[in-house]
């Protein structure tokens, strides 16, 4: 099967974008086996658009669009592509139940054009958005397939992996099993965590490894496909050890989880209750914790001990240690993880305290946090970090590392 990918959109033709649809859909052929033999750009133009149609029906057998399935005049690539096969446009009910759903939901008013929305090839087989509103398809006659697939790139590439391939290996006769994983690392950055796996992600096709950053995590999906299910698993196990052996400390989850999700779990099979001293983060950890169902058993109480008065005269820090430390300290920060754990009776006493930002503190700069670990029995253990971000984002990510240090102290010991 030959394939010409047709990007639709003035955009592109004027420079403002680039064409990351098309690369994107190429690698993805390419592992599928199908040849890419014509990328094509044109613009939200309907008699050029069927020109390039007629010209890439002459030289492939599958074409697939991207862009122009939108709500606004400019996007017509659907209309132009039924006009030129002589089919009609009708309705999809469940991509109309979507459209209708979303305009509930933010209590707008949904406008006649958004109907245009939901409608699809007659007799193509739909792929469905999960990711905004208009659905892509797949269209055959006895000579070509056309897949359609919309503009942006958050709603194509997760369509295109999870139904658009599945489409094209049943046309292909030969289903595949496409599988993924998401692995999730924190505590060190996209650019390091990428340096460290680059020949696995240059020599890797099957499965891909597609490294994504956000909020000072850092997440691999890794996509298998293969005929037998099994195989596509044992793929995915092969890749992940091999990710494991050189960044496998920094891993903390798989596919939905999270810090906290993780934290709990590890507590609650412990049966570990914990309490918090918060003092730069004002109670984020206590809101993140007690957010989750199962709480109950797990968190004690916490203080937001914002200013030195409520450390010294509620958490009992010592008058020493704030005159002579600083409450920015390792000392201070010693100090409300153990008298935490105290005061609520906890078996652990976590503490955040440090320079969220705009301004300095005690001649520290922003982003530098002191976060305290007390687990009963053991020493207290306490980390500096020096963070880079703005004020909110410091404090989300001083949460997180308290999490992550927190399940590092839990992970190597077997008795607490
Ligand atoms: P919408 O419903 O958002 O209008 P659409 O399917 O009509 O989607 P377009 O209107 O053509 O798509 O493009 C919407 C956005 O998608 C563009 O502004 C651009 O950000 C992105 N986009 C479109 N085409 C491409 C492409 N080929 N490569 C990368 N990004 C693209
Ligand atoms: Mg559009």
């Amino acid at each position: 099967m030959n394939a010409e990918i047709i990007a639709v959109g003035s955009e592109l033709l004027l420079g403002q974008i680039d064409n990351t649809n098309a690369s994107f859909l190429s690698r993805q052929l390419a592992e599928a086996g199908i040849n890419v033999y014509y990328h094509t750009v044109v613009g939200d133009n309907s008699s050029r658009l069927k020109q390039a149609i007629e010209i890439a029906e002459q030289r492939a057998d599958f074409i697939i669009f991207t862009g122009g399935l939108g709500p606004t005049k400019d996007d017509l690539t659907k209309e132009t592509i039924a006009r030129h096969l002589g089919t009609e446009l009708v309705s999809d009910d469940e991509a109309m139940e979507s459209i209708e759903m979303y305009f509930t939901r933010v209590k707008r008013k949904m406008t006649e054009n958004n109907r245009k929305q939901a409608l699809v090839l007659k007799d193509a087989h739909v792929l469905r958005n999960e990711n905004g509103m208009a659905p892509g398809m797949v269209y055959t006659n006895e000579t070509h397939m056309y897949m359609l697939l919309p503009g942006p790139p958050t709603e194509l590439q997760p369509m295109m992996l999870k139904y658009g391939l599945a489409a094209i290996h049943t046309k292909l006769e030969r289903p595949a099993q496409i599988v993924s994983r998401v692995l999730r690392f924190f505590g060190i950055g996209e650019a390091m965590l990428e340096t460290e796996i680059e020949d696995l992600i240059d020599s890797q096709s099957n499965p891909t490894i597609a490294p994504l950053a956000s909020n000072g995590e850092v997440t691999l999906r890794l996509t298998a496909n293969h005929e037998l299910f099994e195989t596509a698993l044992s793929l995915l196990d092969q890749t992940e050890a091999k990710i494991m052996a050189k960044v496998g400390r920094y891993f903390y989850g798989y596919d939905d989880t999270s810090l906290i999700d993780e934290l709990s779990k590890l507590l609650a099979e412990k049966r570990l209750t914990i309490s918090s001293a918060e003092s730069l983060t004002g109670g984020m950890f206590q809101q993140e914790m007690t957010s989750r169902p199962g709480a109950g058993s797990l968190v004690k109480g916490g203080v937001v001990c914002y200013t030195n008065e409520a450390k010294a005269n509620v958490v009992k820090v010592s008058k020493e240690t704030i005159e002579n430390k600083g409450v920015v300290s390792a000392e201070c920060a010693a100090e409300l993880a153990e008298n935490t754990a105290e005061l609520f009776n906890a078996d652990i006493g976590i503490s955040f305290t440090g320079v969220a930002g705009p301004e300095k503190l005690e001649g520290h700069p922003v982003g530098t946090v002191f976060i305290g670990i007390s687990i009963k029995g053991r020493p207290v253990r306490i980390e500096k970090i020096q963070l880079g971000g703005n004020r909110e984002s410091n404090r989300i990510r001083s949460v997180k590392y308290g999490c992550y240090f927190l399940i590092d102290s839990l992970k190597d010991s077997q008795d607490a």
